[in-house]
């Protein structure tokens, strides 16, 4: 099967869940994701291991890499701040 769109995978730490974004489009995600430099999904999900453990969700990392996550999140939607 043809495979020429490039695709992103990430692991969600909002979501607890691997996500797959087409490099070509807007990521649908805006939540705590780290992308995983991996061309298919199971690479992906060993290095999803490898970097970050068993941790699924946000507060299960250590907190440096937490705020580092919360680093890259935009600010657009915290009206409030
Ligand atoms: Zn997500």
């Amino acid at each position: 099967m043809p495979t020429t769109e490039r695709l992103t995978y990430a692991w969600c730490f909002d979501h607890a869940a691997l996500h797959v974004f087409p490099q070509a489009s807007t990521h649908w995600c805006t939540a705590a994701w780290s992308a995983l430099d991996s061309t298919d999904r199971n690479k992906a999900l060993n290095e999803k291991q490898n970097r970050f453990g068993a941790a699924r969700f946000l507060d299960e990392l250590p907190r440096e890499q937490q705020l580092a996550l919360r680093h890259i999140k935009p600010d657009k939607h915290h009206p409030h701040e």
